[in-house]
Order: structure tokens, then sequence, then C-alpha cells
């Protein structure tokens, strides 16, 4: 807890997401191309995407919003900074 830090921001590497076999990242990867679709964002290598989405995302998993980052990170789709979006908030 304490002061209000801001959140890690949550970015994709595109590239490695791409790279991961499509039958455990295809949900996220399908997420991915409609947030690229919905901005006309199509020609990035990382994706900046909301933390609401990382909640969603972890419903689509059907895994705690931590076990999902945690995942990413190993993927390398996710910096590890990013375990701070969850640390505070979700056991
Ligand atoms: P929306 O949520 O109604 O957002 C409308 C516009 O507000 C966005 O148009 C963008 O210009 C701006 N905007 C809203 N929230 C943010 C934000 O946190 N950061 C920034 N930089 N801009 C923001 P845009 O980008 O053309 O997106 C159109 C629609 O596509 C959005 O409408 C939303 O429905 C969807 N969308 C785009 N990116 C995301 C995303 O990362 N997550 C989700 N859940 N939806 C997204
Ligand atoms: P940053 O957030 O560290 O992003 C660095 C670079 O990563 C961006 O350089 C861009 O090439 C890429 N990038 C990050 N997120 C996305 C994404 O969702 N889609 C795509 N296609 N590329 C992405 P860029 O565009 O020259 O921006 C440089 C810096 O300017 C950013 O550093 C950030 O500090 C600021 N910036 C750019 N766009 C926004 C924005 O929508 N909101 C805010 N708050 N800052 C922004
Ligand atoms: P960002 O543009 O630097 O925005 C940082 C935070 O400011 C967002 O975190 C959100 O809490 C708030 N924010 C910025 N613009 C808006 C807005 O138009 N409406 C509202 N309600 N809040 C806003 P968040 O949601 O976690 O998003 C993280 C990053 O994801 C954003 O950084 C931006 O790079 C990207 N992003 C999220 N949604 C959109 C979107 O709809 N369109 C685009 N182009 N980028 C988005």
């Amino acid at each position: 807890g304490g002061a209000a830090e801001p959140p890690p921001r949550l970015v994709l590497d595109l590239e490695r997401l791409a790279q991961v076999p499509s039958e455990k990242a295809g949900p996220l990867q399908r997420y991915a191309a409609t947030i690229q679709s919905q901005r006309g964002d199509y020609n990035g290598k990382v994706l900046s995407i909301r933390q609401d989405d990382l909640r969603t995302l972890a419903v689509i998993y059907d895994q705690p919003a931590s076990l999902l980052v945690d995942q990413l990170i190993s993927w390398g789709v996710l910096d590890p900074d990013a375990r701070r979006a969850v640390r505070e908030d979700d056991a």
C-alpha cells in the first residue's frame, strides 16, 4: 500500500506474442488483434493495453491476474515490471 504510485505500463511485445503457440496464446492474440483493429493501430511492434484489459484477460484465461502476468512474463510478452500491476489488489 502507501502513497499512490502510478501502475506500470502494460506493453505487449507483439513479435514475441506471435511466436507463442496459438493453443496457449490464441485468446490473447485475438484480443490484441481486436484492440489494434479498434484503434486502427496496425504497424506497432508493441501494444499498450489498459489495466482493465488485464482483468478481462484473466477471466478469459480463468486464472488469477497475477498468474496470467507471470505467464506473459515467462513468454517474454510482458516486462517483469508488469508484476506491480497485480501485486497490490490480486491475491
Ligand atoms: P472508447 O473507449 O470510447 O475510446 C474513445 C477514444 O478515447 C479512443 O479512440 C482514444 O482516442 C481515447 N481513449 C480512451 N481511453 C484512452 C486511454 O486510456 N489512453 C489513450 N491514449 N486514449 C484513450 P481509439 O483509440 O480510436 O479507440 C476506439 C475504441 O476502441 C475505444 O473507444 C474502445 O472501445 C476500443 N479500444 C481501443 N483500445 C482499447 C483497449 O486497449 N482496450 C479496450 N478495452 N478497448 C479499446
Ligand atoms: P512509451 O510509452 O515508452 O512508448 C515507446 C514506444 O513504444 C512508442 O514510441 C511506440 O513506438 C511504441 N508503442 C507503445 N505503445 C504502443 C501502442 O499501443 N501501439 C503502437 N503502435 N506503438 C506503441 P512513440 O510513439 O514515439 O511514443 C514515445 C513516447 O511518447 C511514449 O513512450 C510515451 O511516453 C509518449 N506517448 C505516445 N503516445 C502516447 C499516448 O497515447 N499516451 C501517453 N500518455 N503517452 C504517449
Ligand atoms: P495513456 O494514454 O498514457 O493513459 C494512461 C491512463 O490514463 C489510462 O490507463 C487511463 O487510466 C487514463 N486515460 C487516458 N486517456 C483516457 C481517456 O480518454 N478516458 C479515460 N477514462 N481514461 C483515460 P489505462 O486505461 O490502463 O491505459 C493504459 C495505456 O493503454 C494508455 O496509456 C494507452 O497507451 C493505451 N490505451 C488504452 N486505451 C486506449 C484506447 O482506447 N486507444 C488508444 N489509442 N490507446 C489506449
